[in-house]
């Protein structure tokens, strides 16, 4: 943060806190007068801001977002190769490198999900019909039906254990998820969802990212992505590419916009 934007930032963390109840831990600072930059930028502090403007936009209002999430306090931490991290009323922000707008959502829908006890996400696997069954992957593994290796993910094409089951947390995803890999589980599977459904169509800071993630299957297999790597995106298809490209024809789509229009009862 540079000295000239500390009195904009200073505003915006006390409207954070008045209006949607998130606290950010400022790292930067006049600690007796030297300037303490920290790790945040004010851009940052911008995009922060702008990602929950929108997720509030989506929930009905800021007094809907603060009710949702009952407060959260957000801090930059380094967490190794993670870019985010949340538990209920705590998010925590990478500060190897930047973190993007994608991110934010991710991790603040998490906060979500653990605010209501992780409800959320076994409700989102109950309506597209998914289930957890680390015996059931076993098996899968033990019959050569995965594609990881037997104890984890394998680091190429199509050994990345995208199919359902084939991760970590024995998670056979249902309906249409715009991606899975290892540490795939009904808790990211709700994070991701709210994220997508936010940005899918949308025209905003996110969607050209959401779109991307549903296109990838539009590439033959072994063709590498600028974004996510290379991959048999053909043969992944049948898990991931939604009716006709659209991914509101999907049963994630819809329990997003059941919860987010209070068609479900949340608590
Ligand atoms: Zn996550």
């Amino acid at each position: 943060m540079e000295r000239s934007d500390y009195p904009s930032a200073q505003g915006q963390l006390t409207q954070l806190k008045s209006d949607y109840q998130v606290e950010v831990l400022a790292d930067w600072g006049d600690g007796g007068g030297e300037w303490q930059p920290g790790t945040w930028t004010k851009a940052e502090l911008d995009k922060l801001h702008n990602q929950i403007v929108l997720m509030a936009g989506f929930m009905g209002g800021n007094e809907k977002f603060a009710q949702n999430l009952g407060g959260v306090t957000v801090r930059k931490a380094d967490m190794g190769s993670h870019s985010g991290e949340a538990v209920a009323h705590h998010v925590s922000l990478s500060t190897r490198g930047t973190f993007s707008a994608w991110t934010v959502v991710h991790e603040f829908a998490h906060a979500w999900d653990a605010a209501c006890g992780w409800r959320l996400s076994r409700r989102l696997e109950k309506y597209t019909r998914g289930y957890t069954s680390p015996l059931l992957s076993y098996m899968k593994r033990l019959a050569r039906l995965s594609d990881s290796g037997f104890l984890d993910a394998e680091n190429k094409p199509g050994r990345y254990g995208r199919k359902p089951g084939c991760n970590r947390a024995g998670y056979f995803y249902g309906d249409r998820p715009s991606g899975s890999n290892w540490s795939f589980n009904r808790v990211e599977d709700f994070a991701e969802s709210v994220t997508m459904y936010m940005s899918w169509g949308r025209g905003n800071d996110l969607s050209n990212w959401a779109e991307a993630r549903i296109k990838r299957y539009l590439l033959a297999n072994g063709t590498s992505d600028k974004n996510f790597g290379t991959d048999n995106w053909t043969d992944y298809a049948k898990y991931f590419y939604p009716e006709n490209g659209d991914y509101t024809k999907t049963r994630r789509w819809q329990f997003v916009d059941e919860l987010l229009n209070g068609r479900m009862e949340i608590r």
